[in-house]
């Protein structure tokens, strides 16, 4: 495993396993077999409704704590969002059966994301996280939060794949010394993604598959990804990345494919701020 160093000197392995959309009930067996393939990044969110199987998963595994790197995310909180972010980083901590996570996000940019953050920073103080980061963050909104706050996040998990590509969101990270994690990395196999025939001619050149060469692509540009797959031969398959390099030309053929577009949704986007901002997760 290859890992990056974040600002306050916490190492992140640069590849890990994601669990959004697994079902609460095939959570604990998806995440017992990325363990055994070798994934030591898990990556959930109180918003995903599978902390718990996570939790479980991780108890029976045998692993040592300290060989693990456990992100969980806040969601959007009411006020007083201080308290409430306290709460929420306790209920998730009791869900997962942990003492700390080793990254805790705030799943969107929304709300009173300065008290939000204030309780983060307090949460990483008291060591109940080793680092604090964001998520779904537009260069405004990160940049806002960096210079007027006492501690600059650690990550922003953001959209980034080949389609999306997120080169100014990059270049400003780097300048403030923000990790990228990329979420999304292979789109959920949109725009036919897995069959792409740039993708499809670099992977075999390689004697490997395009889900192979895109976390290549990614690790490449010194991106954190974390792709989900229920399948262990997938699971597999996505973490055998170390052993082979895309070419200069490689790189670039890829960068081509860049539409500077989300294939999701806009965090900017009027209707999701209102969508987003109005979810709770007891509702
Ligand atoms: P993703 O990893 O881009 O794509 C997952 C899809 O790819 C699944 O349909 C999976 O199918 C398939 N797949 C995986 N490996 C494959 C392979 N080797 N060959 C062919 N198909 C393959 O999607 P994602 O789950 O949206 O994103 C990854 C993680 O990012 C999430 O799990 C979550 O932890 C995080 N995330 C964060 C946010 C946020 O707002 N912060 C938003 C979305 C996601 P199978 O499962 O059937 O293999």
């Amino acid at each position: 495993m290859q890992y990056v160093t974040l600002n306050n000197s916490v190492q992140m392995p640069i590849l890990g396993f994601g669990v959004y959309q697994i079902p609460a009930d095939r959570t604990e067996q998806a995440v017992t077999d990325a363990l055994a393939a070798g994934y030591r990044l898990l990556d959930t969110a109180a918003a995903y409704g599978n902390e718990e199987a996570v939790g479980r998963a991780i108890r029976n595994s045998g692993i040592p704590r300290a060989d693990l790197f456990v992100t969980t995310k806040l969601w959007v909180q009411d006020a007083p969002a201080e308290e409430n972010t306290r709460r929420a980083l306790e209920s998730s901590l009791a869900a997962l059966g942990l003492d700390h996570v080793d990254l805790y996000l705030m799943h969107q940019p929304y709300g009173d994301v300065y008290g939000q953050w204030r309780a983060m920073e307090a949460a990483l103080r008291e060591g109940l996280a080793r680092a604090i980061g964001v998520a779904n963050f537009h260069p405004d909104r990160l940049l806002d939060l960096v210079l007027n706050n006492e501690t600059t996040p650690q990550v922003n998990q953001i959209e980034t794949h080949p389609f999306f590509q997120r080169d100014p969101d990059h270049a400003l990270m780097r300048e403030h010394g923000v990790q990228h994690q990329a979420w999304g990395g292979f789109p959920e196999g949109r725009n036919d993604l897995f069959t792409h025939p740039v993708l499809s001619k670099i992977a075999e050149a390689h004697g490997r598959s395009v889900a192979q060469v895109v976390l290549r692509w990614l690790i490449q540009r010194e991106i954190v990804t974390i792709p989900k797959s229920v399948n262990a031969d997938r699971m597999a398959q996505n973490i055998d990345v170390f052993d082979f390099r895309l070419t200069d030309e490689q790189m670039a053929a890829v960068a081509a494919l860049d539409t500077g577009t989300t294939l999701f949704f806009d965090h900017h986007d009027p209707e999701m701020v209102a969508w987003l901002s109005k979810r709770r997760l007891d509702s």
